[in-house]
């Protein structure tokens, strides 16, 4: 129950830093040389090394002094933890050593090539932030945000593990989040807005993230639409919903009441009709319908009525009447 409940007060913190994220200004005129990689996971092994065969209290005691509290200003932005929710999981993630080994691995090589193979289809990219791979106790896999005026996209290296396990395809999670900065660079709409007190109707987050997947999809052609839909199960579940849900989006369309978008846009499952994450989807099948006549950068400078207008069209249609 302890996990549980760490769980879902930490994503709810997510939630709002995700919000954050898109209200940088958007002037940032900064070179791809500025964007740094911050990995903490040095830090997480150094301190493995040290704790393997300690015990619980011992192991605590080293993690918090050799990796939260050189990276204390993280931490305490996006995933507090007290001491005895920290024992359980310096207990807990130890069946994940192998596979977070695996994906440390990876990162430090996959996220530039994934930045050089965006950059080939969106030459305007530019983001100033710094990435940050870290433990962050299963909270989630990618979340943007602000503390103190810097701008952080971290990557939770267990939460990874948990997720997608060992082979999780690195390149679709980060072309899916480049794509959620780049975006940002061209849209105010959620300037300001929290999604958690209603303030972003339920087209826009659907469009957010459906496009987003949908690009992760088209940069990645040789992904699965599992790998592409982050291990959601969208052929069985979701697909053949698809009627429903598009005609639910649309009686919906400018509600932004947190009771609306969650059970569409929530990882966790909130209702029985309508799968987790299923808005994913629906804007994906948007998106790819407008992908066929139009280029992806104009796909994601579409706003506003048009927008409104181009959603409204084909979500008639996917609703089969
Ligand atoms: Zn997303």
């Amino acid at each position: 129950m302890r996990k549980v409940k760490i769980l879902t007060v930490i994503s709810l913190l997510m939630f709002i830093f995700d919000i954050q994220a898109q209200t940088l200004p958007k002037t940032t005129n900064l070179s791809a040389k500025s964007f740094q990689i911050l990995n903490i996971m040095d830090d997480f092994w150094k301190y493995w090394e040290k704790g393997e065969k300690a015990d619980i209290p011992t192991r605590t005691k080293l993690f918090r002094e050799m990796v939260i509290n050189p990276h204390k200003e993280i931490y305490e932005g996006f995933v507090n933890i007290d001491d005895e929710d920290l024992a359980g999981y310096v207990k807990d993630v130890v069946p994940l050593i192998p596979r977070m080994r695996k994906i440390t691995q990876k990162l430090d090589k996959e996220l530039p090539e994934a930045v050089a193979n965006f950059k080939k289809t969106f030459p305007k990219f530019s983001w100033g932030g710094t990435a940050v791979f870290m433990p962050n106790y299963g909270t989630t896999d990618s979340g943007g945000g602000t503390i103190n005026g810097k701008h952080y996209q971290i990557f939770g290296v267990d939460t990874i593990a948990i997720q997608y396990g060992e082979n999780a395809n690195l390149a679709v999670l980060f072309s899916h989040e480049l794509f959620h900065l780049y975006h940002g660079q061209f849209h105010s709409e959620f300037n300001g807005k929290n999604r958690e007190k209603g303030e972003i109707p339920l087209y826009l987050m659907v469009w957010n993230e459906g496009l987003a997947t949908y690009i992760s999809q088209r940069l990645n052609p040789k992904a699965s639409i599992e790998e592409i839909f982050l291990g959601q199960k969208v052929q069985t579940e979701v697909a053949p919903k698809l009627p429903k849900l598009s005609q639910s989006i649309l009686e919906n369309f400018d509600n932004g009441s947190p009771q609306i978008w969650k059970p569409f846009l929530s990882a966790s499952k909130t209702s029985n009709e309508i799968p987790p994450r299923s808005g994913y989807y629906v804007g994906y099948k948007i998106a790819e319908e407008l992908g066929k006549k139009m280029s992806l950068q104009k796909l994601s400078e579409l706003k506003g009525a048009d927008l409104q207008k181009k959603m409204k069209k084909i979500l008639q249609k996917l609703t089969g009447v």
